[in-house]
């Protein structure tokens, strides 16, 4: 059985991203911080499609946290590994930068870069191992382009992609690929309280996106047919940034 880890794969893009991997026939190991109910909620429609998964809950951002949760998971499936990986947690605590509380700056960074570092470190020795891993790093458009309000989140996800640049250097001779995705505006929790007919209008095609959208881009990046993409930035913005 080949097993893929969503984090944040309670809600939203994860969630998508999870049914996606389950149809490709990975077991799917659905994170989440919060969201029990969701989780369960995201695993009960990989099930009701005749796939399977499990659940884990931990904070990306405690090292702690990951490191029980991912070496319980090692010790009950000693002879499996987690071939994919999909860094998808996120929030955003947007602030113009003289307004913004230390927390806000703090959290955005944490969840996004230390969360990316806790698990991918976690994940990436039995993927060298087996000489065989996928790694798609959820960014934004924001981490390419930059965004009024959002220089938090701008440094996380720009770092993101940075990272991800210099991982795909280090681990392409063990045949383990980082991508990152950039998504523009897509239609999930995160865009609660901003005004959706404004970003139409800033946006070429008209509309948001959706998560399945972006799950599909994700799906190819793990695919076979992506095996020579490494150290990638692919936009999925509606032409808001090219
Ligand atoms: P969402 O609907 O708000 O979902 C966020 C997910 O992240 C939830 O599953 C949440 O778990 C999880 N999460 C948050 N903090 C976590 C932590 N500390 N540890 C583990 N899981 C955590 O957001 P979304 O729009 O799907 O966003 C997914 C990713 O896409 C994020 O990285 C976001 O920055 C990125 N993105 C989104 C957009 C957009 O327009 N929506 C655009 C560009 C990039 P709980 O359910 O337990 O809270």
């Amino acid at each position: 059985m080949k097993y893929a880890l969503v984090t944040g794969g309670s809600r939203g893009i994860g969630r998508a991203v999870s049914l996606k991997l389950s149809r490709m026939g990975y077991k799917v190991l659905i994170n989440y911080v919060h969201n029990a109910a969701e989780a369960k909620n995201t695993l009960d429609q990989v099930r009701l499609e005749g796939g399977d998964g499990e659940i884990l809950m931990f904070d990306v951002a405690d090292r702690q946290q990951v490191s029980r949760a991912l070496e319980a998971w090692e010790t009950e499936h000693p002879d499996e590994y987690i071939e994919v990986l999909v860094n998808n947690a996120g929030i955003r605590r947007d602030h113009v930068m003289a307004l913004m509380p230390e927390e806000d700056w703090s959290r955005v960074l944490e969840i996004t870069l230390n969360g990316f570092f806790h698990v991918t470190q976690a994940l990436l020795p039995a993927m060298q191992l087996h000489k065989n891993g996928r790694i798609v790093n959820v960014a934004s458009v924001t981490g390419l382009k930059g965004m009024a309000g959002q220089s938090n989140y701008a440094a996380a996800k720009g770092g993101l992609i940075a990272a991800t640049k210099s991982l795909a250097l280090e681990v392409a001779r063990k045949r383990v690929t980082v991508n990152a995705v950039a998504p523009g505006f897509i239609q999930t929790d995160m865009l609660e309280g901003l005004d959706e007919a404004e970003l139409k209008k800033a946006i070429p095609l008209g509309c948001l996106g959706t998560p399945d959208e972006v799950a599909e881009l994700v799906g190819f990046l793990v695919s076979p047919a992506a095996a020579y993409i490494t150290g990638e930035v692919v936009s999925i913005n509606g032409g808001l940034y090219t």
